[in-house]
């Protein structure tokens, strides 16, 4: 495929790109390299007001950022704008807080003094994933440079012209030229680059499979990684919530940008005693749903980002029938150009085969049935994945049960899954490793030195024979 620009929606190739010569790559490495030095030793004070001015970019700009996201990988044009506004937020938090984060942290021991100082790596490597285009990569890059780091961004190769209006963005802000660099290149450039002596650590948001291998390579050449992967997040109904609600959020959190977020809810579990009601509400309000252009501002649910997306969902409802599950609505790709998917629900899976817990990534709901809180949490919990979960309920014990016993990196309790500055995200299990935002996240690619400074006497009064040694 290349790196290209194609609009989802209609299948027209928008821009293609050559990608880096060696040449051109090993200039982008030097640069990286030689503004460290410089970068490292600019004050909080002085990185923060180009931080704050990226995010005034992005504030002013967010119609033109929400259109090129829209055509690049169709997401609807309003959750497009609302990510640049999201991004603009990450900006100014870290642009707020990464002195108070990163301060030295004194700690009483035997030495005359003693703390934590924290200071940048290096060059850090961020792989990218297209389907947050724009919010993926300020997540990482707002605390790497406020750090002191610089960024070199490897993105989707779907998605090059946001990669570089993102490049554009930090240089327009004011930071220096080698600060924060895309390069164009395609996945199998990466490994040269991890292995690259100038490059300190990575960071990879994106498949189970591409992270295996990133973090494969980094561990090898012994470089820190941060992982952020998939997830077949649980999203639990027990008898005493509010049902409407519940209904309402699920529906939102299943086919939130087009059903492609590592965080969306991929696994419908409810009680038995509302599991009926839920079904019939859960499967009107999918039915609803307006699929189609998303540039329109009716559309709910624009295409999937490319054809190889739709062809693997259609092979995983495929083995879902194949293996006993009903279609109750949807499951097929919808008869247009550009990468349209029904969105679908489905029911009666066997929780034995592995489509039942696997990463569905479109707008498809799998729904099952429970007797009790314990069984919940075990389905719940019968996944390789362990990213994010949500659980509905009043009931004070059941709360408490989900927070201590769900397998994730995070628990919502009537709600839905989602990322805020000031909170740390990330997953466990094969959802990855590492955080990101909030102190967590500024904290990845940093040196935590310990400084241990002790008393010494003042030097021994040199004797007369010490002259003659
Ligand atoms: P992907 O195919 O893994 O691609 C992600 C990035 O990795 C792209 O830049 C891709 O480059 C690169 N890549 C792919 N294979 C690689 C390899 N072997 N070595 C080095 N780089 C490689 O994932 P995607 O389809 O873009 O994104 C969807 C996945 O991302 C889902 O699994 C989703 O759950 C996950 N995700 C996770 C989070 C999170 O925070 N946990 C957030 C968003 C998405 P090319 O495009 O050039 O192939």
């Amino acid at each position: 495929m290349g790196i290209a620009s194609i609009n989802p929606t209609t299948g027209q190739t928008l821009k293609s790109f050559e990608e880096l010569t060696g040449e051109q790559l090993e200039a982008r490495l030097q640069l990286a390299e030689s503004t460290f030095p410089a970068y490292r030793r600019t004050s909080f004070a002085e990185r923060a007001p180009k931080m704050l001015r990226a995010a005034e970019i992005l504030e002013t700009e967010k119609q033109e950022f929400g259109r090129l996201m829209t055509t690049e990988m169709g997401k609807p044009l309003s959750a497009a704008i609302s990510e640049a506004e999201k991004c603009a937020l990450v900006c100014r938090y870290y642009a707020e807080n990464a002195e108070k984060h990163l301060a030295d942290e004194v700690v009483q021991t035997n030495a005359k003094k003693s703390y934590v100082r924290f200071q940048p790596l290096g060059p850090v490597l961020a792989v990218m994933p297209w389907n947050f285009p724009f919010w993926q990569v300020f997540r990482f890059a707002a605390p790497a440079l406020m750090a002191g780091n610089v960024g070199l961004l490897k993105h989707a190769s779907n998605v090059p012209q946001c990669a570089l209006a993102i490049e554009e963005i930090f240089q327009r802000a004011g930071f220096p030229e080698g600060a924060f660099q895309t390069l164009l290149i395609g996945s199998a450039k990466v490994e040269n680059v991890l292995k690259d002596e100038r490059v300190k650590a990575a960071t990879l948001t994106g498949s189970e499979p591409a992270g295996r291998s990133v973090a494969g390579i980094a561990g090898d050449q012994i470089k820190k990684t941060v992982l952020e992967l998939g997830g077949s997040d649980p999203f639990i109904v027990m008898p005493s919530a509010n049902l409407r609600e519940a209904v309402t959020t699920a529906v939102k959190a299943r086919t939130i940008n087009n059903g492609q977020s590592c965080i969306a809810a991929k696994r419908f579990i409810v009680a038995a005693e509302i599991y009926e009601e839920f079904e019939r509400r859960f499967v009107d309000e999918m039915k609803a749903l307006r699929v189609g252009d998303p540039l329109e501002q009716s559309t709910d649910i624009g295409p999937l980002a490319t054809p190889q997306i739709v062809d693997d969902l259609e092979e995983q409802v495929k083995r879902a029938i194949a293996s006993g599950a009903r279609i109750l609505t949807g499951g097929k790709r919808i008869d247009r150009p550009g990468n349209f998917y029904e969105p679908t629900v489905l029911v009666d899976i066997d929780p034995a085969t592995p489509v039942s817990c696997e990463e569905i990534f479109g707008p498809v709901a799998m729904l099952f049935r429970v007797n009790n809180t314990d069984e919940a949490i075990q389905l719940a919990n019968a996944t390789t994945f362990g990213l994010g979960s949500a659980a509905w309920t009043n009931d004070a014990r059941e709360q408490r049960r989900f927070i201590e016993e769900l397998e994730a990196g995070s628990v919502f309790i009537n709600g839905m899954v989602a990322s805020d500055p000031r909170l740390p995200f990330g997953g466990v299990k094969h959802s990855g490793y590492g955080r990101e935002l909030a102190e967590f996240g500024i904290r990845e690619f940093v040196n935590i030195k310990t400084v241990w400074i002790g008393e010494s006497k003042a030097p021994d009064s040199r004797t007369p024979t010490d002259d003659t040694e």
